[in-house]
């Protein structure tokens, strides 16, 4: 069986086409330009979607999308960087394919796909934890990931220093706000007077040994550590796995990280940090997973003969 996946983003839309033998047989990524307003990025995803059902013939679609979402209705109820409020997604999806469509949280699907696909594979329980522009996670436990009221996982808005910077969540001293890539690049922008330093850059310059840069690198890591440190006594995963941009950084992110992480772990081991493995594959290979999912589910017969599992895929797209 043949799927299309789309994952939404408030940059890009990246999309892909999956055979039945489980390779990936096309990719692209359109530009979302969310500036347009909400129904013109809809009218984009959907065009997408119905040009690639219209060459590839499809039985089932995927789609993922960020912010807050209601994965038994299939509704997006609030995505700030698209400017979706309560957007039957899925529904309005079904219409224009005429196709069954799996919907699903950009996050989470990202985990499943690192679960089956990544760097979760043989791990029954593990944090997924995308460090970018924000701070994201998706809860696998016992192979399942979980989905809350919806917004399960939201580890950028667990309050790390209390009092602390404003978020735009409405809390103060929010992981994000410390953490996270913009985080790192305001904050030292902000002790510097720098402009248009990016948190890559500001790695360099602690690297070549600039003591503000440095510190601001250093709360990041420590910050990040706090807030695993607390899903980790609640949820003690075999395995932290961690994407995102500010993970493409390698050891000089992960080393330190690692050490934060066990001298906060008092009563037992912390669980092994390792980088993700799908990059910006996830979510669409996400979304490709929850199609799959939902066309076997709607077959029975389709799924002992399923013999070719998505594995996976090189030379998807651009990455970056
Ligand atoms: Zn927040």
């Amino acid at each position: 069986m043949t799927v299309i996946a789309l994952d939404v983003g408030g940059t890009q839309i990246k999309a892909g086409v999956l055979a039945e033998d489980g390779s990936l047989i096309h990719g692209e990524r359109r530009l979302t330009r969310a500036e347009r307003g909400p129904d013109a990025v809809l009218d984009t995803v959907l065009a997408c979607a119905v040009d690639l059902a219209g060459r590839y013939a499809p039985t089932a679609a995927g789609i993922a999308v960020p912010g807050i979402v209601d994965e038994a209705s299939g509704t997006s109820v609030f995505a700030a960087n698209l400017g979706w409020r309560q957007v039957p997604v899925r529904d309005w999806l079904e219409e224009a394919l005429e196709l069954p469509v799996a919907f699903g949280h950009d996050v989470r699907a990202g985990g499943l796909a690192e679960a089956r696909l990544g760097a979760g594979r043989g791990c029954g329980s593990f944090l997924f934890v995308p460090v970018g522009t924000g701070i994201a996670s998706a809860i696998v436990l016992d192979g399942e990931v979980l989905t809350g009221r919806g917004s399960a996982g939201e580890l950028g808005h667990l309050t790390v220093r209390p009092g602390g910077e404003r978020c735009p969540c409405g809390g103060r001293g929010c992981l994000e706000t410390v953490a996270s890539a913009s985080a790192i690049a305001r904050r030292y922008g902000a002790a510097t007077g720098a402009v248009g330093v990016s948190a890559e850059d500001v790695r360099r310059r602690a690297e070549s040994g600039d003591a503000v840069a440095a510190a601001v690198w250093r709360e990041a890591v420590d910050a990040l550590a706090d807030g695993l440190s607390a899903a980790v006594t609640l949820l003690d995963p075999e395995r932290i796995v961690v994407g995102g941009g500010l993970a493409r950084a390698g050891a000089p992110y992960f080393d330190p990280l690692r050490a934060a992480l066990a001298e906060r772990s008092t009563f037992r081991t912390a669980p092994p940090i390792v980088p993700a493995e799908l990059g910006h594959q996830a979510g669409c290979l996400g979304a490709a997973l929850l199609a799959q999912d939902l066309d076997a589910a709607r077959k029975p017969a389709t799924r002992a003969r399923r013999s070719h599992p998505i594995r996976r895929q090189t030379g998807y797209g651009v990455d970056g």
